[in-house]
């Protein structure tokens, strides 16, 4: 049985056209899984669809917990995040 909260994130370079200043964009997205009780409604909501239960964990609920199938893919508008009832995502874009 696990139930730690995992952390996913995605990082990307862009260059710049006009400035040729290289920006390393890192967006994160935190999973609180032993908040989770596997009600889909997170997954039915992520646009880019890479949101499923994760079968190879039951959290101390007993419930499959959700994670981040492809974090390249994961834009961080936090679709997830805001559809949750149970505040268990946390999505966090950076630019730094
Ligand atoms: S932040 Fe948006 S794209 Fe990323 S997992 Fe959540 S709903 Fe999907
Ligand atoms: S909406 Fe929240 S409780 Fe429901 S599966 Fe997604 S993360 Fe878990």
């Amino acid at each position: 049985m696990q139930n730690s909260e995992s952390t996913k994130t995605r990082s990307r370079s862009v260059t710049g056209i006009l400035t040729g200043m290289e920006v390393t964009m890192a967006n994160r997205l935190t999973i609180a899984e032993k908040l989770c009780k596997g009600c889909l409604l997170c997954v039915e909501t992520c646009p880019k669809g890479i949101l499923a239960l994760d079968k190879s964990k039951v959290n101390a609920s007993g419930y499959n917990p959700v994670h981040c199938t492809d974090m390249g893919s994961c834009t961080a508008c936090a679709m997830c995040a805001r559809i949750c009832p149970d505040s268990v995502i946390k999505v966090e874009r950076d630019a730094s």
